[in-house]
């Protein structure tokens, strides 16, 4: 009788989901299952540059290992609700975390690039007042498996609609072969990335990995609202581009908007953001700044923000805010945008305008809800797949 036929199967939720393993922790797996350590970087390339889930398919790997790997093991993203579409190409998909609870995930295609914008959390805790996740509070991380499978998720939904395309009657043959989709992951989905450091940063790790993802570090960009200690402990093990949710030029506004500001106050924000450059040899760190019309856009608020940044490895990206049902904000006009940035710009700051993508189906930046419209019916435990966002 084969080793495998003892092996008493596990049940799927005893499996170990292979999505949540960084290279070593997946060698050591390996190795407890009997196989040389470096039958890991064999079965990454099947994971992640191939996008291979089922190890029956992963035929270079000896058939005892695969049955031991199909007992103990999987690879599981997770599950889609729906997928929405805009007139942009901009795509949004809802993702399940639980019975009554969902996530989200979207893809901005741009010609030269493929930018998959993650969360990190189901909700959030930080209760920034103009961000339409802040409103549900927060429900809890995201494990690395599913911080990683949403972007092998993409992969493969893609892969599969360009291949589909590339099949339909005229298309060019042999178009949409195995080149990649997703060529930049920001973490600016729901959640605070910080917030769920354990989980994020093994993610992260399988995001630069050869053997992963394989995604430059100036390509993976995690975008934090501020939480100064988790900096400079992300400066001791990752080197990841940092993006900082800056919002206020000056503490009482920014306590207002983004109240962590209260715990960890801008001058020390600032401190770790210089200090996570120094230690990681990082280019510059960008400062998102919302748009909120007379609350933080005047030209007084931008050489303010000038003040700040000025001398330092610093790019400012202004975000036209996104309104969502029940904010009382309101977007600056695109003027007085274009000035905001010409002061930071005459004042010797880098400034863009952030291009908004998504937004005819909520999926701009801070309108990520996660929204389930028919919970009981999903809390039921009926069918989930069609359950309509937003309609
Ligand atoms: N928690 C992380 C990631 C959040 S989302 C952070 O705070 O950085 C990414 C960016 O979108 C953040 O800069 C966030 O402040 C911004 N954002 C949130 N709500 C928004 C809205 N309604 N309109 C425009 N940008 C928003």
């Amino acid at each position: 009788m084969s080793a495998a036929a003892l092996t008493v199967p596990a049940t799927a939720a005893e499996r170990t989901n292979l999505l949540g393993l960084p290279r070593r922790e997946l060698e050591a797996f390996v190795a407890q299952l009997g196989s040389k350590p470096f039958r890991a970087r064999q079965l990454m390339n099947w994971m992640y540059k191939r996008g291979v889930g089922s190890f029956a398919e992963m035929t270079d790997l000896a058939k005892a290992l695969r049955e031991r790997l199909g007992a103990e093991a999987e690879v599981r993203a997770p599950e889609i609700l729906t997928v929405r579409r805009s007139a942009d190409g901009t795509l949004k998909w809802l993702l399940k975390a639980d019975a009554s609870q969902a996530f989200e995930m979207v893809f901005i295609p741009e010609p030269d690039r493929g930018t998959l914008c993650i969360s990190s959390q189901v909700g959030c805790a930080l209760d920034c007042s103009f961000c339409a996740t802040a409103q549900q509070g927060f429900n809890r991380n995201l494990s690395t498996a599913e911080i990683v499978g949403q972007v092998w998720l993409a992969e493969r939904e893609l892969g599969r609609e360009a291949r589909g395309q590339a099949d339909a009657p005229g298309a060019a043959a042999g178009a949409a072969g195995d080149e990649r989709r997703v060529t930049n992951v920001v973490l600016m989905g729901m959640g605070e990335p910080l917030a769920n450091f354990r989980n994020v940063v093994p993610a992260l790790s399988i995001f630069l990995d050869d053997f992963g993802f394989d995604l430059s570090r100036r390509r993976v960009t995690l975008s934090t609202s501020g939480l100064v200690p988790q900096i400079y402990r992300l400066a001791e093990v990752s080197n990841v581009a940092l993006a900082v949710s800056l919002h206020a030029p000056d503490d009482a506004l920014r306590n207002e908007l983004v109240p962590i500001n209260r715990k960890h106050p801008i001058a020390e924000l600032l401190e770790a953001c210089w200090h996570y450059l120094d230690s990681r040899h990082g280019r510059s760190v960008t400062f998102e700044y919302v748009m909120l019309e007379g609350v933080n856009d005047s030209p007084t608020q931008a050489l303010e923000v000038a003040r700040l940044l000025r001398g330092h490895p610093a790019k400012v990206n202004l975000i036209p805010f996104n309104p969502f049902p029940g904010t009382r904000y309101r977007r600056s006009p695109a003027h007085q945008i274009q000035r905001f940035r010409d002061v930071l710009l005459r004042h010797g700051v880098l400034a863009t305008v952030r291009r908004t993508r998504g937004d005819d189906i909520d999926a701009a930046c801070g309108q990520l809800a996660g929204r389930v419209i028919d919970r009981t019916t999903v809390r039921l435990g009926s069918k989930v797949i069609g359950v309509a966002v937003h309609p």
